[in-house]
């Protein structure tokens, strides 16, 4: 599916369809708190993290399945997550997103939250978004809260990280 972002500066009503789109073909970054809380519970980091290298870091990406490039937590019978308890912080702010730039997209205009000067935006193409029915309504302070853990989260996310995690998983 292609991102369609459109600024995100107030409320938005929404509720996930789980028509599976955003569960494939897509790049999943994952936090070591992320690796963490769905290895407790109880999936292995090898069937679940790959790697991939991006100028001088490694950034760690959630696994897809072969034959449709569906994530490996994605369940193609009821289309919902496996996971959804502890889902990365990723799949939380989908599909919303937070960034530190304007995109050039027209209407947008910096959202100021906790001193921090962000863009947010949602994606059009999602069609939970002002969906009928809708479950509930997202507000950008609470996807800007997401957006900022998650930058922190990704910040200590490294090799070491995952070296000393993986031995605290097996004692
Ligand atoms: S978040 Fe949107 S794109 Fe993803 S499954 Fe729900 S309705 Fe579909
Ligand atoms: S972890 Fe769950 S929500 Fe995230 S991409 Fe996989 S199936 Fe979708």
């Amino acid at each position: 599916m292609r991102f369609e972002p459109r600024p995100f500066i107030q409320p938005v009503p929404f509720r996930c369809l789980y028509c599976l789109d955003c569960c494939r073909g897509r790049h999943v970054y994952l936090t070591l708190r992320d690796i963490e809380r769905i290895a407790r519970a109880g999936h292995d980091p090898q069937d679940f993290v790959t790697f991939s290298v991006e100028g001088n870091r490694i950034r760690f990406v959630l696994a897809v399945r072969e034959w449709d490039l569906g994530c490996v937590f994605h369940d193609p019978e009821t289309g919902k997550c496996r996971i959804h308890e502890v889902n990365p912080i990723i799949c939380r702010i989908y599909p919303f997103m937070v960034s530190r730039k304007p995109l050039g997209v027209e209407g947008e205009r910096p959202f100021q939250y906790k001193g921090q000067r962000l863009w947010l935006y949602y994606d059009a193409s999602c069609p939970g978004i002002n969906a009928d029915e809708p479950e509930t309504l997202i507000t950008p302070e609470e996807i800007a809260e997401l957006g900022l853990e998650f930058e922190r989260e990704l910040e200590r996310t490294d090799m070491e990280g995952l070296a000393r995690l993986m031995d605290e998983l097996e004692r």
